[in-house]
């Protein structure tokens, strides 16, 4: 089931996730539903406070890009309570864009190498370093899961420069395929 994405503004967005019991009530049709979700609207990931859950729950696809990285081929993951240990490596910038802030893309530098812990789709545990592109989503989707979205990144400046867009959003002016939910349709 396609899903409704909440854009910039809905409260969701900003809190801090918790871990769920690996009990947590239909979390293959959740996890299911997220997939969707994301395909739908083009996504390479999705954190569930972007569907209106406040739990750590991310789901990744980067098969899409395999044309450009061969191997990411097939790449696709759930990432249960997932936290991020720690951030190293070199400072990339990159142009980041996100399906909660439609419209908005902005330059976000962000460390080439994470350690990370995490629960597969099996909820059989995890801990490993991870770089390249991947390093790049799975911190964009984590900080979803600590109520921070890219723009929280960027300097005064360009924060400045998107202001107009980030206040259309919080009017409900979301232009995009996908199904969203801003702060006025509740
Ligand atoms: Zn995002």
């Amino acid at each position: 089931m396609v899903l409704p994405i909440y854009v910039y503004g809905q409260p969701v967005l900003r809190k801090v996730a918790e871990d769920i019991d690996p009990a947590y009530p239909n979390l293959k049709e959740l996890i299911e539903n997220m997939f969707e979700t994301m395909d739908k609207a083009d996504g390479v990931g999705l954190a569930a406070p972007q569907i209106g859950l406040p739990i750590r729950v991310v789901v990744v696809n980067l098969d899409v890009l395999s044309e450009d990285f061969p191997e990411y081929k097939g790449f696709r993951k759930a990432y249960i309570n997932a936290h991020i240990l720690e951030v190293g490596g070199e400072e990339v910038p990159m142009e980041e864009g996100c399906l909660s802030l439609p419209g908005i893309h902005e330059t976000v530098k962000r460390g080439s190498k994470i350690r990370v812990k995490y629960l597969d789709e099996e909820l059989n545990p995890h801990e490993e370093v991870v770089e390249g592109y991947l390093a790049r989503v799975m911190q964009h989707e984590f900080d979803h899961l600590e109520g921070k979205m890219f723009i929280d990144h960027l300097s005064p400046l360009r924060k400045q420069m998107i202001k107009g867009k980030l206040s259309a959003l919080l009017k409900g002016k979301a232009h995009c395929t996908y199904k969203v939910k801003t702060v006025h349709h509740k």
